[in-house]
Order: C-alpha cells, then sequence, then structure tokens
C-alpha cells in the first residue's frame, strides 16, 4: 500500500499558457501532490476549456484548476508566436492576466499560508508579485539546461557582441565561455536572440533583466536531466552559485513506463483533438519504416519550404506520416497542403497525413523509425524517451540549439538541411547508413538514463524544494 506523505503546504503554479508550456507545469504539479502538496494551478480562460475535459477525467486530487479571465475568443496556446503580431498578443495577454492572478493569491493567502508561488522565467511579473505577497518564488524553466543557461548570459553575449546574431550571417565567431557546452558558434545562438527577433518585438531591449529575475528564485527546478546535459547544470551551479535542478523529463509517467501496473493511454491535455486514425495506418507498416514528421503546435514554414520537404519526403521512399496542421503555412489552405503532398509522394500509400497527432503515442510506435522535427523542447525530450533518432529542421525559438546539441553533442540526429545535399539524399544517406544503428544505440541509452532520472524525480523535487539556500 502507498504511503501517505504529510502535508507539506500549499503552491499556487501560473503557466505561460502555451501548448508546450502547459504540459509540463501540470506533470510537476502532480508530482508536487504526490510529495505532499496542495497545488492550485491558475490558467488563462480560452484554453483551460480545452483542457477540461483531459483535467477532469485526471487524477486531480490536490489540485485545483482557477481559470482567469484572458479576453480571448481561441485559445492562447494555439496562436502563432512567431507572427509579431501574435508575439504581441501573447504578451500584452499574459501581462493583463496579473491584476486577475493576483486577486486569486489574495483570496488563497487570506484562507492558507502559500509556500510558493511556481512560475515561468517568461512570466516576469510573477516574481514581482512573489516579492509584493513576501512568497518565495521557485521557476520552472520548460526548456533545455543550455538554453537557460544562455540566458543567464544574455548581459555577456550582448557585451562581446555576440547577440543579437544576424541569421545567415557568413562571419561567424567562437563561443567559449558558456561552462559545459561544447565549442560554439553565433549560429548556435538561440533564434530568439537574432537580430531578427530584436527587430519583431519592441521588449527586446528587456531580455537583459532575466538573469536578475532567474537569480532571485528560490530555486530553477529545469525540464531535462542530468545524464543528458550533465556538464551544463554542473558549470551553471558553479558560476551563479544558484540550485538549478534538473527535474526532468516532465512526461507522462504511462509513456515513459514509469507507472506501475498501468495501460493507461500516453496522451497529453492537447489543444486539438488529436485524429487517431494514423495509428491504423501506423498498424500496417513493419518496424522502423516510418519518418514521422511533425513541426509542434505554432513553428511555420514558407510555401516554398513545404513543397520542398514534401519533394524531398517522396523522393526519398521511405513512409511517412506527417502532421499538416492548417495552420502550417501561413496563407495557404489546408487542402492546397494536402494536394502538395499527394502530389509529391511517389507511390500509393507512401504518406499518411493527419492536422494533429497523438504524437506520444506515433513515438512509441514501433513502425516509426525516425522524427522529422522542428527540435521543439517538448518533442525533442519526447523522441528521446521513446528511443527515436531526429532529422531536425530547426525553426525559430531556440530550436537551432537544441539540434547543436541532438546533432553535435548527444550525436543522436543530423541537420536535415544541408548546403551541399538536398533533403531526399541527407534522409537517404543517414536511413541507410551505419549512421543509423548508432544513433538508435546512442539514444536508446539517453532513453534508459531519462527512464531511470524520472523515477527519481520526486526525491529532487523535494530536496531542491527544501533547500533553505533562498527560502
Ligand atoms: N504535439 C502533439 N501532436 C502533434 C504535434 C505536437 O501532441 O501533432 C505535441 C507534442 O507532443 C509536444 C507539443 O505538442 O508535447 C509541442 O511542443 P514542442 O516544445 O515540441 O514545440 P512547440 O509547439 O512549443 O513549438
Amino acid at each position: 500500500m502507498e504511503e501517505l506523505a504529510s502535508y507539506k503546504g500549499h503552491i499556487v503554479a501560473f503557466p505561460l499558457p502555451l501548448q508546450g508550456h502547459i504540459n509540463p507545469m501540470l506533470i510537476l504539479c502532480k508530482a508536487l501532490v504526490s510529495l505532499g502538496f496542495s497545488v492550485t494551478f491558475v490558467n488563462a480562460e480560452s484554453n483551460h476549456k480545452r483542457l477540461l475535459a483531459h483535467i477532469s477525467a485526471a487524477p486531480s486530487t490536490g489540485i485545483d484548476f482557477v481559470p482567469i479571465p484572458d479576453h480571448l475568443d481561441t485559445p492562447i496556446a494555439t496562436v502563432d508566436v512567431h507572427n509579431s503580431n501574435n508575439l504581441l498578443l501573447v504578451r500584452n495577454t499574459v501581462r493583463k492576466m496579473r491584476a486577475d492572478f493576483e486577486s486569486v493569491l489574495k483570496n488563497i493567502v487570506s484562507n492558507v499560508k502559500v509556500k510558493f508561488i511556481l512560475s515561468e522565467m517568461s512570466v516576469g511579473w510573477t516574481q514581482e508579485t512573489a516579492d509584493k505577497f513576501g512568497i518565495p518564488k521557485v521557476t520552472l524553466f520548460t526548456e533545455s539546461a543550455a538554453s537557460l543557461s544562455i540566458q543567464y548570459h544574455i548581459p555577456e553575449l550582448l557585451a562581446k557582441k555576440h547577440a543579437p546574431v544576424r541569421q545567415g550571417c557568413p562571419d561567424l565567431q567562437s563561443i567559449d565561455y558558456l561552462p559545459g557546452f561544447p565549442l560554439m558558434t553565433t549560429a548556435d545562438i538561440p533564434y530568439s536572440l537574432s537580430a531578427h527577433a530584436e527587430k519583431l518585438d519592441p521588449g527586446f531591449a528587456q531580455r537583459v533583466e532575466r538573469k536578475k529575475v532567474l537569480l532571485k528564485a528560490k530555486c530553477v527546478l529545469v525540464n531535462s536531466f542530468d545524464a543528458l546535459e550533465h556538464g551544463v547544470f554542473a558549470g551553471l551551479r558553479a558560476k551563479f552559485h544558484q540550485t538549478v535542478v534538473p527535474v526532468g523529463p516532465l512526461l507522462p509517467p504511462a509513456f515513459l513506463g514509469t507507472e506501475n501496473g498501468s495501460n493507461k493511454p500516453t496522451t497529453l491535455p492537447g489543444m486539438w483533438p488529436a485524429d487517431d486514425t494514423c495509428k491504423q495506418w501506423l498498424d500496417r507498416q513493419q518496424d522502423g519504416t516510418v519518418l514521422y514528421v511533425s513541426f509542434g503546435s505554432n513553428a511555420t514554414l514558407t510555401m516554398d519550404d513545404f513543397v520542398r520537404l514534401a519533394r524531398g519526403l517522396g523522393l526519398c521512399k521511405q513512409l511517412f506520416l506527417w502532421v499538416v496542421r492548417p495552420t502550417l503555412v501561413p496563407g495557404s489552405s489546408l487542402d492546397e497542403l494536402l494536394k502538395v503532398v499527394r502530389r509529391n509522394s511517389i507511390y500509393e500509400g507512401q504518406s499518411c497525413t493527419v492536422s494533429w497527432a497523438p504524437q506520444l503515442q506515433v513515438l512509441l510506435h514501433p513502425a516509426v523509425g525516425w522524427f522529422v522535427t522542428h527540435c521543439g523542447w517538448n518533442s525533442t525530450l519526447e523522441s528521446i524517451c521513446a528511443g527515436v533518432p531526429m532529422l531536425c529542421w530547426p525553426l525559430t525559438a531556440e530550436q537551432n540549439l537544441n539540434c547543436k546539441f541532438i546533432a553535435d553533442e548527444w550525436k543522436i540526429g543530423v541537420r536535415l538541411l544541408d548546403d551541399s545535399r538536398c533533403i531526399e539524399e541527407v534522409i537517404t544517406g543517414v536511413v541507410e547508413s551505419q549512421g543509423d544503428s548508432q544513433m538508435k544505440t546512442k539514444v536508446k541509452k539517453l532513453k534508459e538514463a531519462a527512464i531511470k532520472e524520472s523515477k527519481l524525480i520526486t526525491k529532487t523535487i523535494d530536496d531542491a524544494l527544501s533547500s533553505k539556500s533562498r527560502s
């Protein structure tokens, strides 16, 4: 029989209201509940409605879901944040949510003592709110430790003129002062710190403040695991003297196979209903023969790049399952996109398309051999934990940094775009070469390490939260 954890206190959680942020926060909150905390999970109203079905099906003991107005008709999580107007929309919306968050908090503190506010670096005002209410703040960082390290180093990167980077700039400079990193060049600095991002984002200059905000938190919990980024974690702690702790992979225990006696479906709350028909298509294919293609929830391609990929996938002769979101190519209808895929498939039954896939189940399906990915951090972790190597096409945010680690450091994937070869040559080269089995062996080792560490997550979190260093 499971031992009941003794009550540890109340936590108020507030995720950035985007798809890739809500899920890790929810999983972390479930771990906190199992440790003996009670949690209020404050969420944007439009997302909350979408998540309700999932949330009500989940064991909710100890988590109280409180929606607050975001004054939007469509879920904020579905907007394309790489469009500058939408980026501003997200930022303005999140800023406007502060007053309602604070009134929820005021109400809670009048009834119970709040032990921590749990939020993200990118919701900067939560630190100010925590200071105002005299409550310690714990930061969840939903990207890699390497990406976190970049945030701490923004002042240094700017001072040395290693950021903002002009994308595609031929004059690359080496960067050797990021502790625990492989040798980097300015091309590996996240796209979100590019000159292009600076132009689009009127709040760019404020990023220099992130280091200060991070350092104020009691501790920083990172959705990564030690075996993956050991050197980067060690480097961060040594240089900044802060409790920075790996608490990942924050993925459903059923997906990781760590839930006792469970055969529950491995799904995540999604912003769109997943189309399960692709699983039947996968069932008909041989093991390891399918490329799964997905660019996450909001990255976009140009029509030229969409056609280029459709052609490459067709010509490489591999089977492929492609998540063609209606918003994948701005300005083009889903119908137009599907016609392009059909026109470029070179034999009957080569492709299957869906608008939104049950990604975790797809990655675990034995037919899937490779993941053509934009290297979003959640997708990267999910691919590793399913033991699937990657073909990388980073598009935005910090995806180029993730790609650098996938391809050059962990060697569990390759870059899909190569100046000297076309897409079909890259795919054929890697799928048919020795590289395939070497990468598969490496990714399976990392998968085992991830599973091992995920079993210890609750203890790791417990230790981090009870550390007296900054409370
Ligand atoms: N996802 C999904 N079905 C899809 C495409 C994506 O369930 O068809 C999920 C995926 O499993 C991951 C998230 O959406 O958890 C995407 O997060 P990621 O960090 O990879 O990319 P982002 O959407 O933030 O760019």
